[in-house]
């Protein structure tokens, strides 16, 4: 086998090195060049690891709603990390809405988001947070705008088909509640230098 290889290297790869050396040494240059242009590149582009906790309400999920809504965040441009289907605790709602508890409101809340599962999702991208926020609109279907997914699935505060963080800080406390981390994905989508300028 290594007298074969031997073989191969001396009667086909060396010569080939000798008669294009020139050529050759220009492309493994040109790599390294271009390695190191990509992670150049790569350092410096926007906050793209801004992340935000997008939850599908339990009437989101009874109406068969959740395709839809996920496919309005991938048509956007933000990259899905993290995705469950789960029943809700009073424990988890009582610390996910905790700056609620004392309204008069938490207990049909409550009973809301226990009527059937919950779909949460982890979506990321450049100003996730805030264009969200705008994608999901006004807490109040009655004043969400057309367009918005409360502005198109729905008509009473009470039912607003689904949760998105609010700030920064709220969306890495809720993340952090919902998910382990074990359960997020790091990973780099094709067009990620398409969907946002270097
Ligand atoms: N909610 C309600 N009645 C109200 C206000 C809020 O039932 O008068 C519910 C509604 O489902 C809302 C959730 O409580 O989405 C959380 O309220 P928040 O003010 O945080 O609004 P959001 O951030 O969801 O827009
Ligand atoms: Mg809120």
């Amino acid at each position: 086998m290594s007298v074969l290889r031997s073989c191969v290297f001396h009667g086909v790869t060396r010569p080939f090195y000798w008669r294009h050396r020139e050529t050759t040494k220009e492309l493994v240059s040109g790599f390294a060049a271009a390695l190191l242009c990509g992670l150049r590149s790569k350092s410096s582009l926007p906050d793209v690891r801004e992340r935000t906790l997008i939850a599908v309400k339990p009437d989101g999920v009874h109406r068969r709603l959740v395709g839809q809504i996920i496919q309005r965040f991938e048509q956007r441009g933000f990259k899905l990390v993290g995705l469950k289907m789960l029943q809700v605790s009073d424990d988890l709602l009582a610390q996910h809405y905790c700056h609620l508890r004392t309204k008069p409101f938490y207990p049909s809340l409550q009973e809301y988001m226990t009527l059937g599962p919950v779909v949460a999702m982890v979506w990321e991208g450049h100003n996730v947070v805030q264009t969200s926020r705008t994608m999901v609109g006004h807490t109040n279907p009655a004043e969400a705008q057309s367009g918005t997914v409360r502005g198109d699935f729905s008509i009473h505060v009470s039912r607003n088909v689904v949760h998105a963080s609010d700030s920064r800080e709220g969306a890495e406390r809720e993340i952090q509640l919902w998910f382990q981390g074990k359960e997020l994905l790091n990973w780099d989508s094709c067009d990620q230098t398409i969907t946002c300028e270097p």
